[in-house]
């Protein structure tokens, strides 16, 4: 067997649990999001601030990816929100058993919302499917606004990017407006939101779109 064929079956296997997850997202009509960036980008910070508001509308699950640490699980604990931490050792992806996994030691509620936070990596987390109905590809000013341009898988597989930490854009060469132009460039279906996870700037339109996406869910035929 050949090194791509091999890399096929490992795709193929993962593309099967996802299936499974999708069906029981599509079941419980969960909104399932997975949120991709680099490591620092505010992955974390951005989900504090999404379950902190949204708690009191929904019932939600949260997986986390890291390589060690059950240190952003904590985080999200704190809200009163539950949350299981998946540690790769090694791994800089998740991948769909490791989730289906992380979803069996979650409350046996159907949730609204999941959010799973990938590890941080712009790269191979991009082609894992996870059973989820939209990838978010978070990306902090400080990075720099080229990062659409060197990392385009990551954008173009997303349905949303979000632009974080734009408070510190008075002390930075990035230009918020160049990283949604290149953003765009990449993938003009992207939708974009500039957010600061500190000042709390652009979080309700986010938020926003997540209601949505929930309001959506709920109203799909379950074999949709
Ligand atoms: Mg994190
Ligand atoms: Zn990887």
């Amino acid at each position: 067997m050949s090194r791509i064929d091999v890399m096929k079956d490992i795709l193929q296997a993962n593309i099967d649990v996802a299936d499974q997850i999708r069906a029981r997202f599509a079941y419980d009509r969960t909104l399932a999001l997975n949120l991709i960036a680099s490591p620092g980008a505010g992955k974390t910070s951005l989900l504090e601030r999404t379950v902190a508001t949204l708690k009191d509308e929904f019932t939600i699950g949260v997986v986390e990816g890291d390589l060690v640490t059950s240190l952003d699980a904590d985080r999200i604990a704190r809200h009163g929100v539950p949350a299981v931490q998946i540690n790769t050792t090694s791994g800089c992806h998740l991948e769909a058993h490791q989730v289906q996994g992380a979803l069996a030691q979650l409350p046996d509620t159907p949730f609204d919302l999941v959010l799973i936070e990938n590890v941080g990596n712009l790269v191979c987390p991009t082609g894992f499917d996870l059973g989820e109905d939209a990838k978010v590809v978070i990306v902090s000013l400080t990075e720099g606004d080229d990062k659409p341009l060197k990392y385009p898988g990551a954008f173009t597989v997303a349905t949303a990017a979000v632009i974080n930490k734009i408070d510190l854009a008075p002390y930075l060469p990035a230009s918020a407006a160049i990283l949604r132009k290149n953003a765009l460039s990449t993938n003009p279906n992207l939708v974009v939101f500039e957010t600061s996870c500190t000042t709390g700037a652009g979080i309700d339109a986010w938020l926003d779109w997540v209601r949505a996406g929930c309001a959506a869910k709920k109203a799909a035929r379950p074999d949709a």
